[in-house]
């Protein structure tokens, strides 16, 4: 090398910001300092001339790892590259974490003479890894689902509650969007609500239906919030969520305890009654002719009495199912009675009620139950005359349906139209 590389060399080494160090290679006397640049007498509190001819054993405190020390001193005895993390001390006292490095240095001979380590003070580093790992078990630690996302929505980060709830490993979802979990249950409006909302700087707060890994689907409460870093940029999005599938499987549970039958699913008779006064007033403003079909099971009593009244339940279940395929989406099928049914069909000329009629007696009479074989329908059938009361309707459905069990059962008769 010649003398100018030598002293770029010096300056160099003088100069790096990594604290350097050089020892003798008098591990009887542990080694004492020969050398040491700025940065390591600034990081260990001593000048030079107090580190000068000391062992470096001087850095060492209460919380300097023992485990360390042994392997560094067999990588010393050994000749041989040393690497380790421990904490050391300053000459205030102070502790801070170093992780270093030694490599021996030998002379022309091959001889031992000295050896080198670069230090760095990870102090910070580890504080911050350290807040971090603690960041992350607090929010796996949070009973509700958190999801932190880059700018560009891609998820960098979802908790064990996110996991247990979407059904999703860590792993799968990490850098996907949560466009994952759409359900398709929201309309193009609300995720424009939701983009704008984050755009402007704003939370967006709504209730979402999400779609599990299982495809199955859960309501979460969730607010979805922009995070800037200091120069007011957004760098991440952090959402947290309650899930409150329960809640609304609950509350439905409610609702359909007050308005469906519990044995056929079908409306009962409180909301039946209800709805049937709805379709009539809708009726008596221009919406369309009401029709309802009053139809009872023939002979129920015989299956109950033959096959047992779970027997019965079956077929009443099995009518039920018939009677809700036959109709359009938007009529009621209520369960008026024991085997008795009322369906509602509004805005819909009395001659397609008539066809549906015969349609749904043709089909359970077509139709065989496991065990009790066929059973029959009987129907009545009425159209709401002008300022005719709904009793007053059912009334004449009523009385056309004792005439079809009159007429001999398993058939449909129609009201003569009123009015
Ligand atoms: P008809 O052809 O004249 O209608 O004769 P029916 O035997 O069907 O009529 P009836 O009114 O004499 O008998 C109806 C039977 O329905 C009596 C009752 O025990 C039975 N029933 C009512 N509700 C239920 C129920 O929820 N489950 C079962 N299995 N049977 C029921
Ligand atoms: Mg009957
Ligand atoms: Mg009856």
């Amino acid at each position: 090398m010649s003398t100018s590389q030598l002293q770029l060399f010096q300056s160099a080494v003088m100069q790096s910001w990594n604290a350097i160090v050089i020892t003798d290679a008098d591990l009887a006397a542990g080694c004492c300092v020969e050398i040491a640049n700025p940065a390591f007498c600034a990081m260990t509190g001593y000048s030079l001339d107090e580190l000068r001819g000391r062992p470096l054993k001087m850095l060492q405190g209460p919380d300097t790892d023992p485990a360390v020390i042994d392997h560094l001193r067999a990588c010393l005895r050994e000749a041989r590259f040393f690497e380790g993390t421990t904490t050391n001390y300053r000459k205030d006292g102070s502790s801070y974490i170093v992780r270093w490095n030694i490599s021996p240095v030998r002379d022309d001979d091959g001889v031992l003479t000295h050896f080198i380590s670069v230090q760095q003070d990870i102090s910070e580093h580890v504080r911050t890894e350290r807040e971090n790992r603690l960041l992350a078990r607090a929010l796996d630690a949070t009973s509700d689902p958190v999801l932190l996302t880059d700018a560009q929505a891609r998820i960098i980060f979802a908790n064990t509650a996110f996991v247990e709830v979407t059904g999703y490993p860590a792993s799968e979802i990490r850098g996907r969007t949560p466009a994952l979990f759409k359900s398709g249950a929201h309309d193009d409006a609300f995720y424009a609500g939701l983009r704008s909302s984050l755009a402007s700087g704003q939370d967006f707060r709504a209730t979402f239906i999400n779609r599990r890994r299982d495809g199955s689907l859960y309501h979460a409460e969730q607010s979805i919030s922009p995070i800037c870093d200091e120069a007011g940029r957004i760098t991440h999005y952090v959402s947290v969520s309650k899930d409150i599938s329960q809640r609304v499987d609950m509350e439905q549970a409610l609702r359909d305890a007050a308005t469906r039958d519990k044995l056929t699913g079908l409306y009962n008779r409180h909301r039946g009654e209800q709805l049937l006064e709805e379709a009539a007033a809708e009726a008596r403003t221009g919406g369309g002719p009401l029709t309802v079909i009053v139809c009872d099971v023939d002979h129920f009593k015989q299956v109950n009495d033959r096959f047992g009244h779970p027997a019965g339940d079956r077929i009443l279940i099995e009518v039920s199912g018939i009677l809700r395929q036959s109709v359009r989406g938007r009529d009621a099928v209520i369960r008026w009675g024991g085997e008795e049914f009322v369906i509602v069909l509004d805005a819909c000329p009395q001659a397609a009620a008539i066809d549906l009629a015969e349609r749904i007696r043709v089909r359970i009479a077509a139709h065989r139950d496991v065990e009790v074989g066929r059973v029959t329908l009987s129907l009545g059938l009425a159209t709401l005359a002008p300022a005719e009361s709904t009793d007053e309707l059912i009334a004449r459905a009523d009385a056309a349906l004792y005439q079809a069990k009159r007429g001999g059962r398993d058939r449909l008769c129609v009201a003569e139209s009123r009015g």
